[in-house]
């Protein structure tokens, strides 16, 4: 942590910090999920617009109704009708915390999301600071959570998960660092563009890279004891994150395959030498435990095999993308170039070439640049003719 308060991830790469940000110049979308959290939502909304309010000039709240029975629906559509930033999404059941988030940021329109718990456990306050953080050139901005005014048993279970996950994973997950948190639109786009199924939202944002940071946040007190998530459900969670970012749990096979070969060898060891110069050996153990022995190892080794083509088989149906870039640099003016090297070669006797270069290949620049900007299009060498 440094002295700014802010945790920094050494494992993300800190580039020079981008063009100049402005929040007056954005619209920031707020996403939070609900289910059956009637007799908070109206002060939440309170508390969240007091925030954007004084912090932006443009604004969304996009609550998603994760399928309660508890009245939300009627309350969010009436806090819709008051007020037109407000927008819900309607799950058709209950379909859980992640999946909720998920669809909140699909519906999210802003420049910048940011994601939290609708039961003011997260502090909207804190959305200032992620605001700084973004300014200061950070795509993502989670909250580090603090002083957790949970059970102990939680906090025992979070703490220990979070150490877990982390010995395991192939991705470096911030401890403590839960879904409450800012996101560029440009890591949104990346987020929405991984097709896996069981998501595990603050693992997936840290896979994304760019450029991330933490800040500390105290984690409030639930405004009621009923946690809409069961425990039963954070244990579902717990896996999902652990299986979707660690082939530990198979690799671990590989460890057993060896242990067990090395128990065969002794086990052979022992069995021969009383077998063959004490003769303590009783008829038919010596056959029976080389063999027990010998096939248990052959077992551990056989599911490591096969653990090796099942990740690979899950890399492959995940399908998340080899590689996420960041930024490029120089890929336009090579395609302009390019593109008007085809056509001088084309339409230009060779002693005009370098003047045809020098009005044509800024021409083609700005009008590929105002096709992208105006179109979202882009255009890729391969795209050109
Ligand atoms: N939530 C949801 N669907 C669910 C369970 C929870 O949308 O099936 C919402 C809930 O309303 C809250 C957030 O997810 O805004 C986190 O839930 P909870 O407070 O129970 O989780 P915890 O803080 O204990 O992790
Ligand atoms: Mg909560």
């Amino acid at each position: 942590m440094n002295t700014s308060g802010t945790v920094t991830q050494t494992h993300i790469q800190h580039g020079p910090m981008s063009s100049v940000r402005d929040r007056r110049a954005i619209r920031v979308s707020a996403v939070l999920p609900v289910y059956n959290e009637a007799a908070i939502l109206r002060e939440l909304t309170t508390q969240l617009r007091r925030v954007l309010e004084q912090e932006c000039s443009h604004y969304e709240i996009v609550y998603v109704n994760d399928g309660s029975r508890d009245g939300s629906r009627e309350l969010l559509n009436e806090l819709a009708a008051e007020d037109d930033r407000i927008v819900i999404v309607h799950l058709a059941r209950n379909f859980g915390h992640q999946p909720a988030v998920h669809a909140g940021i699909e519906h999210a329109s802003g420049d910048v999301v940011v994601v939290m718990d609708s039961d003011l456990q997260d502090d909207p306050s804190a959305i200032v600071r992620f605001l700084d953080q973004w300014e200061a050139g950070y795509d993502v901005v989670y909250a580090c959570r603090t002083n957790r005014k949970e059970s102990l048993v939680k906090r025992i279970l979070f703490y220990s998960f979070y150490r877990v996950l982390n010995s395991v994973a192939n991705t470096r997950i911030p401890p403590d660092a839960g879904n409450f948190g800012l996101m560029d639109r440009k890591v949104v786009d990346a987020l929405l563009k991984l097709p896996e199924y069981d998501r595990y939202f603050p693992g997936l944002r840290s896979w994304t890279g760019f450029r991330q940071t933490g800040i500390p946040v105290e984690r409030g007190a639930r405004h009621d004891d009923h946690p809409r998530v069961s425990l039963r459900g954070l244990f579902r969670l717990a896996k999902t994150a652990i299986f979707s970012f660690s082939a530990f749990p198979l690799t671990f096979f590989y460890l057993i395959a060896a242990a067990s070969a090395v128990v065969c060898g002794l086990t052979v060891g022992y069995v021969l030498f009383h077998k063959l110069l004490t003769g303590l050996a009783i008829p038919g153990w010596a056959s029976t435990m080389i063999t027990a022995s010998f096939f248990g190892s052959l077992n551990a080794l056989g599911i490591s095999i096969l653990g090796e083509y099942v990740i690979r088989i899950y890399d492959q149906v995940r399908n998340r993308p080899v590689y996420l870039a960041s930024e490029t640099v120089n890929f336009r003016s090579r395609r302009s170039r390019r593109l008007a090297d085809r056509l001088a070669a084309e339409q230009q006797p060779a002693g005009n070439r370098s003047t045809f270069e020098s009005t044509i290949v800024p021409q083609v620049d700005l009008l590929l640049e105002s096709l992208e900007r105006q179109y979202s299009l882009l255009v890729t060498e391969e795209k050109l003719p």
